[in-house]
């Protein structure tokens, strides 16, 4: 087993002339064993990055190294990496078993006594053993993904990559799959680096989470981390549903100014601004806290647009009063789902300091960002 390194890697591609930078000077240490999502929006460079790591696209430059040695030039059947990808891609004329072995069949010479234990140790793993001598079209979709997963897992690697490979499953049968799949590389403690464009699989299924966009990447740590301090506004942005509340802000003194409300900021977090006056105000929807009376300078008065009651939450659409009801000028809030509110009623909406992130406009990079309050709680009892 070993870790993977990115170091300074870039791939170019050539389209008829035009050069389009797909991944633009990424370096990431990948820990032995560490579960790692990558994500972010389609074309950011997710798949281009992995297949990189499969020797499947050649580097256009900088290194990829598995624990000591350099892969830039390793082909990709030598590399000890297994890729499972979206589309389970099984030979339907071979059985599931077949399936399994093929490519140990194939690519070394390995006994068959051998070739047969591992097959029949990875369907044990994955729940399947019943399943071996079927076909592939007598399979859910849930269980060709599992032959899929199977197929990776015989050739004992010393990297999983996978790409968007539970993509194709209906939502209750991905819930599932994340879990197992979290499970399993927990229990087989192989290095895998997991591309999705889904935020959920990436902020449960993950020890870090590489956000890309435009080919650059934006910030590598713990999901916590992502969620609670954003290098950016891209990851602010993109990490969290409901969606973080922007607001662009000018310093004033001690005072920010936005389009619909004036926000007094305190001393500990103006130092934190290095002079910077030209500013974007983030809070997340699950901070604003929604009362009936203002009580402080940091509570707005406002009026309910639209609520979407989710069960467990409200999520809560709100205009400042006096403003019109525009795509522009809404904010959300995340309400507890037992508390009632209706449209058109009075709140006022409460920004707490300690809650809010403040972006350099210019930069987008984050000035000030939440504590992360989770690694200093007590764990729960
Ligand atoms: P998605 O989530 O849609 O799969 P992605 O993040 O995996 O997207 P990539 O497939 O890595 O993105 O593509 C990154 C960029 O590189 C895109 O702009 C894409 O159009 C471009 N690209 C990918 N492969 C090639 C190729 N063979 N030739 C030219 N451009 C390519």
């Amino acid at each position: 087993m070993a870790g993977l390194t990115l170091d300074n890697v870039t791939k170019i591609f050539d389209d008829d002339g035009e050069e389009i930078v797909a991944v633009d000077d990424v370096s990431i240490d990948i820990d032995d064993g560490e579960f790692l999502v990558l994500v972010g929006p389609s074309g950011c460079g997710k798949s281009t990055t992995l297949r990189m790591i499969a020797g499947l696209e050649e580097i256009s430059e900088g290194e990829i190294r598995l624990g000591e040695t350099v892969m830039n030039d390793i082909p990709p059947t030598k590399r000890n990496v297994a890729m499972v990808f979206q589309s389970y891609a099984l030979y339907p004329h071979m059985t599931v078993r077949e399936n399994m072995a093929f490519g140990l069949e194939e690519s070394t010479d390995m006994p068959d006594d051998e070739i047969d234990m591992r097959v029949e140790e990875a369907a044990e793993l994955l729940g399947i053993p019943e399943l071996l001598e079927r076909p592939p079209s007598d399979l859910s979709g849930g269980q060709q993904q599992r032959v899929a997963l199977g197929r990776a897992i015989v050739r004992d690697p010393e990297v999983f990559l996978m790409d968007e490979p539970l993509a194709n499953l209906d939502a209750k049968l991905r819930a599932e799959m994340r879990t197992e799949l979290q499970q399993l590389q927990e229990d087989l403690g192989v290095t895998t680096v997991y591309v999705t464009h889904n935020q959920v699989e990436a902020m449960t299924m993950s020890d870090r989470v590489a956000i890309l966009n435009d080919g650059i990447l934006q910030q590598c740590a713990t999901p916590l981390e992502c969620y609670h301090q954003p290098n950016n506004l891209f990851v602010a942005g993109f990490i969290g549903e409901p969606s973080m509340n922007f607001f662009d802000a000018e310093r004033q003194g001690s005072t920010l100014v936005t389009d619909d409300f004036e926000y007094e900021l305190s001393e500990e977090t103006i130092s934190s601004l290095g002079g910077e006056t030209d500013l974007v105000f983030g809070i997340r929807p699950e901070d604003v806290t929604l009362k009936s009376a203002v009580e402080s300078n940091h509570d707005y008065r406002t009026v309910v647009d639209v609520v979407e009651p989710m069960g467990d939450e409200n999520v809560v659409h709100l205009v400042f009063e006096g403003n019109e009801v525009s795509e522009d000028d809404l904010f959300t809030a995340v309400l507890d789902g037992m508390k009632s509110v209706d449209a058109k009623q009075n709140l006022v909406a409460e920004f707490p300091e300690e809650a809010i992130h403040l972006f350099d406009r210019k930069s987008g990079e984050a000035l000030r960002n939440r504590e992360l309050e989770a690694a200093e709680s007590p764990p729960v009892r």
